[in-house]
């Protein structure tokens, strides 16, 4: 057979492959993340939860500062002045040209329905006899910060997978009003870790957070202070328009504020314990 016409079929059948994995997607989402679709339905909990949490103690127990340093350096690679500045909004050709040069699938396209919303993107590893390349999944139905989010994310476990040696499985689900379990994870810690960095460059969180001659002996991060708040509420809409009172559907707005409380939170806790 002539290597083009190989290359084709072994594309083909890899397209495949893809469909097959994304058909089963709705029976798997009901079936195994039950759980986290309720969580999602219910996202004054996670808002509770994620108040209640000490990101820097998370933080200091899952990922070391060489290890989050290694994904900088590497996102340095993909987004020039990562971390210098926040990475502007991004769209589905502009996923497609990192998913390019980075040699991994894209699936972006809208996922909705009545559960199908919960569910932000999900990334699933190379397997041999299935996917020759890793497969990023995004699902497109949210506000286009939620979708870059969920590409940044989805992008971190990419990038992880290749330079460092954390536990992970071979597929990666993100869902919406998930956060506290991420914490626990270091494969999703260090994902969002990404998101947040992203999002708020180190000048950016200097200016919103307090200093550290305001946090005693020991990092604390467990309350945003309502200044603090507001701070992320301006950067967010000056960088990214985005207003959660304004433009969200209100269905949709205590979903995004759990990812408000949870990115901003993950940011301070990177400034207090790792100066980033
Ligand atoms: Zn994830």
């Amino acid at each position: 057979m002539p290597e083009s016409s190989s290359a084709k079929h072994g594309a083909r059948k890899t397209e495949s492959e893809i469909e097959r994995l994304l058909s089963r997607l709705p029976e798997q989402l009901l079936r195994v993340n039950a759980r986290k679709v309720a969580a999602w339905k219910k996202p004054a909990g996670a808002i509770r939860r994620l108040l209640k949490q000490d990101y820097v103690r998370c933080l200091r127990r899952h990922l070391s500062y060489a290890e989050v340093r290694t994904l900088v350096s590497e996102f340095e690679r993909i987004f020039p002045r990562f971390n210098s500045r926040s990475v502007a909004m991004m769209s589905t050709r502009n996923f497609s040209a990192i998913a390019a040069k980075l040699d991994f699938h894209l699936q972006a396209v809208p996922y909705g329905g009545p559960d199908g919303l919960a569910l932000r993107g999900f990334y699933v590893t190379r397997a041999d006899g299935i996917l020759k390349r890793p497969l990023v999944f995004v699902n497109t139905a949210h506000h286009p910060l939620a979708v870059t989010t969920s590409f940044v994310h989805e992008l971190a476990h990419h990038v992880t997978s290749q330079v460092l040696n954390l536990p992970a499985e071979s597929v990666h689900f993100f869902f919406d009003a998930d956060y506290s379990t991420h914490l626990a994870e270091p494969g999703e810690l260090a994902a969002d870790v990404m998101v947040s960095l992203a999002g708020y460059s180190a000048e950016t969180a200097r200016r919103i957070f307090p200093s550290s001659w305001n946090w005693g002996l020991v990092a604390r991060t467990e309350n945003l202070t309502e200044t603090a708040f507001e701070k992320v509420r301006i950067h967010l809409r000056k960088v990214y328009g985005f207003d959660l009172m304004a433009r969200i559907p209100p269905a949709e707005r205590l979903n995004r504020l759990v990812g408000m409380i949870h990115y901003a939170k993950l940011r301070w806790a990177l400034l207090a314990e790792y100066d980033l």
